[in-house]
C-alpha cells in the first residue's frame, strides 16, 4: 500500500468524532512499535519527523523505515514533517516522499505567518502533498522549538477564519493550553489529587468551541499533547532516573478534544517516555546484559503498548482503518 495522505483521514474522523494520532519517529524500533499496534488494532495513523528527527537519523533511512513498515501492514500511513521551520525544509520533504507536511510559521507576526504557510501551500498541493499551518504558540520544548510559558499565547478565534481562507492550508494547529515536552507545566500552575498527583490546569475548551464555530468542520490538531502516563515515569523513576514533576495533558480532556473537531493529536513525548522506561527497567533488571537486542527489545514493546492504548482509550481510531481505505479508494 503506497503512503497516503491526511484528507480522507480528516474527514472520516471529523465524522466519526475520533481523532487520528500522530506519533514521532526518530528510529527503526519506534516506527516498529508504532505500526504493530496500530496495526493490530486496524488504526490509521500518521508518522512523523521533526526538523530534529532529521538531522538524527536522516531523511532517507527515515522514508526507508516507513516504506517499510507499508510493505507489512495493511492500514493507511500518512508521512508528515512535523514542525517545518521555513519553506526549504518543506519542500525537501514533499520532493523527498513525504505526503502532508507542517510549515510552522506561529512565531511570525500574523500577516507574515499567512505569507510562508501560503507559499508553502502552493508548492505543496501542485505536488499533491496536504499542509497543516499554526495559529497561537504552546509553551514548552520539542527539538528546535522552545517557547517560554511568558510568549505562549492561545490561538485567537477571530484570526483563524482570514488564516485559513488566505492560506488554503488543510488542518490548522491551535493552542489551548496543551504544552510541549514532558514538563508541560510548573507545579505551582497544578493542584494535586488525592494521590498526590499534579493535575495541571483544563484545557480551553471555550477557545476551541469558537474556533469551530468561526471555521466549521475544518480539521484541528492538538500538539503537545501526551499525557505523560504516570506509569512510565514512575518505572523510569524507580529505576534510576530522575523526572521529578513531570505532568501532561489528562487523557480524559484529549478523548473530549478527539469528539470535537480535533482530527489530529500528536504524541511523542509519551513514546519517549515509554522506550526510556523500558531500557532502565531492563538495564536495572540486567546489569550482565549488552546486547542492544535485549533492551532496545523491551522499549519496543512498550512503545507498542502505549500506542495501543493511546489508540483505544484516547484517539478512538481502532476499526477505523477500513472507513479511510474505502473513501481513499472511491
Ligand atoms: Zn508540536
Amino acid at each position: 500500500m503506497p503512503l497516503v495522505g491526511t484528507k480522507e483521514m480528516f474527514k472520516k474522523a471529523y465524522e466519526g468524532k475520533y481523532a487520528i494520532g500522530a506519533f514521532n519517529v526518530n528510529n527503526m524500533e519506534i516506527v516498529q512499535g508504532i505500526t504493530e499496534a496500530a496495526g493490530e488494532l486496524q488504526s490509521p495513523i500518521i508518522l512523523q519527523c521533526s526538523a530534529g528527527a532529521r538531522k538524527y537519523a536522516k531523511h532517507q533511512y527515515l522514508v526507508h523505515l516507513v516504506k517499510a513498515a507499508l510493505e507489512v501492514s495493511d492500514i493507511p500511513i500518512a508521512l508528515h514533517l512535523d514542525h517545518g521551520p521555513d519553506f526549504e525544509t518543506c519542500k525537501s520533504c514533499i520532493d523527498g516522499g513525504f505526503t502532508s507536511v507542517m510549515i510552522d510559521g506561529s512565531s511570525h507576526p500574523f500577516k507574515e505567518n499567512i505569507e510562508l504557510t501560503k507559499k508553502v501551500v502552493e508548492y505543496a498541493h501542485a505536488h499533491g502533498v496536504v499542509v497543516e499551518g499554526e495559529l497561537g504558540q504552546l509553551a514548552g520544548i520539542e527539538d528546535d522549538v522552545n517557547v517560554s510559558a511568558e510568549n505562549a499565547s492561545y490561538t485567537q478565534p477571530e484570526e483563524v477564519q482570514e488564516f485559513v481562507e488566505k492560506t488554503g492550508v488543510d488542518s490548522l494547529a491551535i493552542a489551548i493550553g496543551t504544552s510541549h515536552g514532558a514538563f508541560k507545566f510548573k507545579p505551582e500552575q497544578c493542584t494535586r489529587n488525592a494521590d498526590g498527583v499534579l493535575v495541571p490546569p483544563e484545557l480551553r475548551f471555550d477557545i476551541l468551541a469558537e474556533i469551530e464555530k468561526k471555521i466549521p468542520q475544518f480539521p484541528i490538531v492538538l500538539h503537545g499533547a501526551s499525557s505523560v502516563v504516570p506509569k512510565y515515569v514512575k518505572i523510569i523513576n524507580d529505576n534510576g532516573g530522575k523526572l521529578a514533576d513531570a505532568v501532561g495533558i489528562p487523557e480524559d480532556q484529549l478523548r473530549k478534544a478527539a469528539t470535537s473537531a480535533v482530527c489530529k493529536i500528536n504524541i511523542d513525548s509519551d513514546l519517549r517516555l515509554a522506550m526510556t522506561a523500558g531500557i532502565r527497567e531492563h538495564f536495572c533488571e540486567h546489569p550482565e546484559h549488552f546486547d542492544p537486542r535485549q533492551y532496545i527489545t523491551v522499549g519496543r514493546s512498550y512503545i507498542k503498548d502505549v500506542v495501543a492504548h493511546k489508540i483505544k482509550n484516547v484517539l478512538g481510531s481502532d476499526n477505523r482503518a477500513a472507513e479511510v481505505m474505502a473513501l481513499i479508494n472511491k
